[in-house]
């Protein structure tokens, strides 16, 4: 058994906040290199020279990448044979989002009911989800994720024979009528199958993926290329200025499901796509 203490925990998670909101994550900011090289509309180009301008004087300076430093979402692979020793894991993990925001004056966004809603003045609680794997180390993936892409996020369930014809509606749809509201280009995360948590949490995990990197199964890559196609179709743009680039990937997680459903979650991430991860 591997001990790792809850005070190194808090210490790279408090890292890990700090990055995710002044530094664009590498992959990304290719992406928007390409984008930029891509697009065809000169309001659309000009919004993507300013969103990498952007990124260049956050980075220089250490200031957030966008106003909206989000809710912070923690995905925590933790290896079977670690034991978390000093304390409780999710208490290391809120602290050290807590000291982030305090010692970086990020924006505090969380408030702690969803109808009373008073600010908790730390942004904490984190969203925090767990997985137990192999192994005796821990990865803890961290996301600083904004609202104007949550709130136009979304589940549905459909009926199996709607297929991969009517999954392709649906995205469709929900980027459609999001037009501009999440901030595009996005990153399109797409969970199917499993249940009704299972999909959004799916969704949720494919925003991690590193731009670029393909689904490793043929089929699904196929369906991600496809579906970015006709997302970048759509002629929302980047900032729904009009134009080609309004997304800037497609990726799509899959998990077995039952014979008589067919689960599928749209989670968007906007143009500042703030993620990090870290092992121990
Ligand atoms: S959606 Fe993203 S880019 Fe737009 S305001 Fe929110 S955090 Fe900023």
């Amino acid at each position: 058994m591997r001990s790792v203490d809850v005070a190194t925990i808090t210490k790279v998670v408090a890292r890990l906040c700090e990055e995710a909101n002044f530094y664009l994550e590498q992959s990304v900011h290719s992406a928007f290199q390409r984008a930029y090289e891509e697009e065809i509309s000169p309001l659309g180009r000009d919004v993507l020279t300013q969103i990498l301008a952007n990124a260049a004087v956050a980075a220089e300076k250490r200031l957030p990448i966008c106003q909206d430093t989000g809710i912070v979402l923690v995905l925590v692979e933790l290896g079977q044979e670690v034991h978390v020793s000093g304390g409780s894991l999710y208490a290391a993990i809120n602290q050290g989002v807590r000291d982030a925001y305090q010692k970086c004056y990020l924006r505090k966004s969380v408030v702690n009911d969803p109808i009373e809603r008073t600010n908790t003045k730390d942004n904490t609680p984190a969203v925090i989800h767990c997985r137990i794997v192999d192994g005796d180390k821990m990865r803890i993936s961290l996301m600083p994720k904004s609202a104007g892409s949550e709130n136009v996020s979304t589940v549905k369930v459909l009926n199996p024979a709607d297929g991969w014809e009517g999954i392709k509606k649906f995205v469709l749809e929900t980027i459609d009528q999001a037009g501009p509201n999440p901030c595009p280009p996005l990153i399109v995360g797409i969970g199917m199958g499993g249940t009704m948590e299972k999909a959004a949490l799916l969704a949720k995990e494919a925003l991690f993926r590193p731009v670029g990197q393909k689904n490793p199964t043929e089929t699904i890559a196929h369906l991600e290329d496809e579906l970015l196609d006709a997302i970048n179709k759509l002629g929302i743009g980047p900032m729904g200025r009009g134009g080609r680039i309004t997304a800037l990937a497609v990726h799509i997680e899959v998990f077995p499901t039952h014979m008589s459903s067919l689960l599928v979650a749209v989670n968007l991430l906007c143009c500042a796509a703030r993620y990090k991860t870290a092992e121990i």
